[in-house]
């Protein structure tokens, strides 16, 4: 079976883990902040907090901007839940800004114009935005970090799909419109550690007390230790915080892969357009656009098709013949838990549009043509039929 996302781990890869286990530490050792400068470097970022999956490093990066009970989040529909879920972890709540339809991307103009609608209501704006970089193709973050700058807002990508990708020439994750940057290192995503995420940010301060929240708040740096005279085994708790460290092995294997994150991309840039060229031409279907300033990372590769009905019988016809496609995403908002908890479904209109419509191709590393060919042949025979 065929599925939409699989890792490429190579004898490095594999050396790299074994050297660990053979000769390291096993918890958080020196390849984490081996890790973490590697990544900060490639991305351009001054400071980089490894954990142990990108849903930790949103939650914490969440609790570091000061996130709490009373406030909001607002994120899209159109992503993983975790994006959302973060808000509930900080006593916060969340609401759904519209995507759009063109890229599956949060809207700026849908984002400004929500401001403007509860401003008018005088209810309060979200203290954060998360905006996701969906697919692996960034947002608009110019556009979007001038409208919540205006406002006070502050402003998390989730790059969790885009590692590797750049927006206006430079690098995602360099945070240069958002306070910070959020990566997964999941098998499916673009380079993997087993599970994994990290958090980028220019804000020394910022990254200190995530640093300080990934590890049950413990420090024992004197500076922030209440003990001006610590001896040499004191450590202090000076806040609350979690066991959400990376461990050695799966820095070893982020900072092995991490050599490969071009060619990478490259690979899944080669798919993407393979699948754009086959695919223009066919009736009933459509991919999603490829903004000419972006470096897309081609987590997913979408197609879009006219008619949802049409979606089902195309996903069998796939699955048949032995590739498992999936849909990203089914609406965050529409899951039973969101529903009961905000008190109703707050999916937005576009986003309830493109999430009946959407479906996840395979795209990674190692998808050989001759699969490529397959699914193109399947998908053009199954809407010849259809439409
Ligand atoms: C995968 C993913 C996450 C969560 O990543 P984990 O490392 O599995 O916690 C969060 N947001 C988005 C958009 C994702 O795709």
């Amino acid at each position: 079976m065929i599925f939409y996302g699989k890792q490429s781990i190579n004898q490095d890869d594999i050396n790299a883990v074994i050297d660990v286990l053979a000769n390291g530490l096993l918890t958080q050792g020196p390849r984490v902040p081996a890790f973490e400068h590697a990544v900060a470097r490639r991305c351009h970022a001054d400071e980089a907090v490894a954990v142990n999956s990108a849903t930790s490093a949103l939650h914490i990066a969440c609790l570091a901007l000061g996130l709490t009970a009373g406030d909001s989040l607002w994120t899209v529909s159109n992503t993983f839940v975790a994006s959302a879920n973060c808000a509930f972890y900080c006593g916060a709540t969340v609401d759904f800004v519209d995507i759009d339809l063109a890229t599956g991307n949060l809207c700026a103009s849908a984002l400004r114009s929500k401001i403007a609608q509860y401003q008018a209501q005088e209810k309060p704006l979200p203290k954060i935005v998360v905006a996701v970089h969906f697919a692996g193709q960034s947002c608009a973050m110019a556009e979007i970090a001038e409208i919540c700058r205006e406002h006070g807002i502050k402003v998390i990508e989730d790059a969790s799909h885009a590692i590797g990708g750049e927006y206006q020439g430079q690098p995602i994750g360099n945070c240069q419109y958002s306070d910070i940057t959020i990566f997964s290192f999941h098998p499916v995503k673009i380079i993997t550690s087993a599970e994994g995420g990290m958090a980028l940010t220019n804000n020394a301060e910022l990254a200190q007390q995530m640093r300080l929240l990934r590890s049950h708040g413990i420090t024992k740096d004197p500076s922030l230790m209440a003990n001006q005279q610590p001896m040499p085994w004191d450590y202090e708790q000076v806040t609350l915080g979690y066991n959400y460290r990376l461990t050695d092995l799966q820095a070893a294997l982020g900072l092995s892969q991490l050599h490969r994150i071009d060619e990478f991309v490259e690979q899944r840039n080669t798919i993407a357009r393979y699948y754009d060229s086959q695919l223009a031409d066919v009736t009933g279907i459509s991919a999603l656009h490829q903004h000419r300033h972006c470096r897309n990372a081609c987590h997913l590769y979408v197609v879009l098709l006219d008619n949802p009905a049409h979606r089902k019988p195309l996903f069998d016809a796939l699955l048949a013949q032995g590739y498992h496609c999936q849909v990203h995403y089914i609406s965050v908002a529409s899951q039973p838990y969101f529903v009961e908890r905000l008190g109703a479904d707050l999916t937005p209109e576009n986003s309830r549009i493109y999430s009946a419509r959407a479906l996840s191709l395979p795209i990674y590393p190692e998808l050989a043509l001759e699969h490529q060919q397959a699914i193109v042949a399947i998908i053009k025979a199954t809407l010849c039929n259809l439409c």
